[in-house]
């Protein structure tokens, strides 16, 4: 459970997840669709059918040469053990099967809630507004308090309205950060911005300190050795981006799953709240 009476960083390592603790139920919840990312076909509400008896994967070691890639980026944000545990007093959906479409449905929300409440800790940090970070603040306390809710309290939750309140805040933090950074805007041929599409792109000259790369497509884009300091990140597509020397250490709402995702070296420089995937 997170609390609000730790500070950003505390709080922000209580968002991992802890896998033993948990029912599997990324591997049972979510529906995926055959992709790069996961190698078959899998509905939503139905265990994967690579999962054993006891919520372990049985293809674990060789997840990514079996092509379910996804699998060893996904990060629950500490929700599976929440939900697991406190929600449901660590009775599983398999030894109760009638509790399996509340539990599933908790666990796409709270890991919601977990999400945005990492994303606000930084947000927290980052700002020198202390009008912003009062709001900041403030909507982490409710979006604590929906954590500590029942069941019943997450599936009524209004998310959109959730969501729109913490994507202002963050986009507000984001401009105060990379205020004073000019970053480029690519010139004619290369357009630098939210959304954008630089998929594949050799971004090695291109200076984007301060960039606002909100929700870019950056796959397989080329960020080797790149300066990424105050770039925000939010949602941006990294499968495959290139990040090996690359610094991202004051990058801006980077995420575990999206390093999971890069491929790094030793050599590129994190956040002290991601760390290198086992993988790199
Ligand atoms: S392949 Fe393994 S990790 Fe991925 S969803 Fe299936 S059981 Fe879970």
């Amino acid at each position: 459970m997170v609390t609000s009476s730790t500070n950003p960083s505390l709080r922000r390592s209580a968002l991992r997840a802890d896998c033993d603790r948990c029912f599997a139920l990324c591997c049972a919840a979510f529906g995926f669709a055959q992709s790069a990312d996961f190698a078959e076909d899998k509905p939503a509400g139905s265990p994967c059918r690579h999962l054993d008896d006891r919520h372990s994967c049985t293809i674990h070691a060789v997840l990514r040469d079996r092509g379910f890639r996804g699998c060893t980026a996904f990060d629950c944000f500490g929700a599976g053990q929440a939900v697991s545990q406190r929600l449901f007093s660590g009775v599983s959906w398999r030894e109760r099967p009638d509790t399996r479409r509340r539990m599933f449905a908790a666990f796409g929300v709270l890991r919601q809630v977990h999400e945005m409440i990492w994303y606000l800790a930084e947000a927290q940090e980052r700002t020198y507004d202390a009008d912003i970070r009062q709001q900041v603040c403030d909507l982490t306390e409710t979006l604590e308090s929906l954590s500590r809710g029942n069941v019943d309290r997450l599936r009524s939750a209004d998310m959109d309205s959730v969501h729109a309140s913490v994507r202002t805040l963050l986009v507000e933090v984001s401009a105060e950060v990379r205020g004073s950074y000019f970053a480029d805007d690519g010139g004619l041929d290369l357009r630098i911005g939210p959304g954008a599409d630089l998929a594949g792109c050799d971004l090695r000259r291109t200076r984007l300190c301060g960039a606002d790369l909100r929700g870019a497509v950056l796959i397989g884009a080329d960020l080797r050795e790149c300066d990424l300091t105050a770039v925000d990140l939010l949602g941006a597509d990294l499968r495959d981006a290139r990040m090996a020397g690359a610094d991202l250490s004051a990058s801006l709402y980077l995420t575990q799953p999206q390093i999971a995702a890069a491929r790094g070296d030793a050599h590129t420089r994190l956040p002290t709240a991601v760390s290198a995937p086992l993988h790199w």
